[in-house]
């Protein structure tokens, strides 16, 4: 069942794009999330780089939503060399299917194109996450994506993984918090009101 695939572009690709697209939701439906809302990475091919994403998606989480395992058995996403991409007729530098769980990267296009492969299968493993493109992302941009502008993919990542039921909370990223100065309040006022009159 290898229904849904998505891709780090070519300019070919995008130009393919129908107008008036530019508005569109950052979170796509399909993601490579296991029930406790995290990617589970297995890469024989592409291992520093699969763990290099890891930590790239796990530092602007301030959590850990990627694992990476070397036991294929356990992954729920699993990152390959592929001369061609299964089903690709565009000549996609990278694709991700989901549910089934594969991200396909094809070396020979990202040499010609001229991409980076770090930022490849970082940006797929963006679509595992359950983030679609974005034109206003750096790294998730729907072609010529970098990697950077994480306040922004911080922002999607976290409406994203809350749709999954799961809630991150990175300080780096969150506004500042009132609510332990609240709920203390709250507790002072409660203690003022059992206290006996005078
Ligand atoms: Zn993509």
């Amino acid at each position: 069942m290898r229904f849904i695939k998505v891709v780090l572009a070519t300019s070919l690709t995008v130009a393919s794009l129908p107008f008036g697209q530019s508005v569109h939701a950052v979170t796509w439906e399909y993601s490579n999330l296991d029930s406790q809302g995290e990617v589970v990475a297995y890469s024989a091919d592409y291992p520093a780089q699969t763990a290099q994403a890891a930590a790239y998606w796990n530092s602007l989480a301030g959590a850990t939503v990627v694992q990476v395992t070397n036991d294929p058995a356990a992954a729920t996403v699993k990152v390959e060399k592929q001369e061609t991409a299964t089903g690709d007729t565009d000549p996609n530098v990278a694709l991700t299917y989901a549910p089934d769980g594969i991200t396909d990267v094809c070396p020979a296009r990202i040499a010609t194109q001229g991409v980076d492969l770090q930022t490849v299968i970082t940006h797929e493993m963006g679509h595992s996450l359950g983030l679609n493109h974005d034109p206003n992302s750096t790294l998730m941009a729907p072609a010529g994506g970098q990697l950077g502008g994480q306040a922004h993919d911080y922002e999607a990542l976290k409406a994203d993984l809350a749709s999954h039921g799961r809630e991150i909370d990175n300080a780096a990223f969150d506004a500042p918090q009132s609510t332990s100065v609240a709920e203390s309040s709250t507790v002072t006022e409660s203690a003022s009101v059992s206290a006996p009159a005078s």
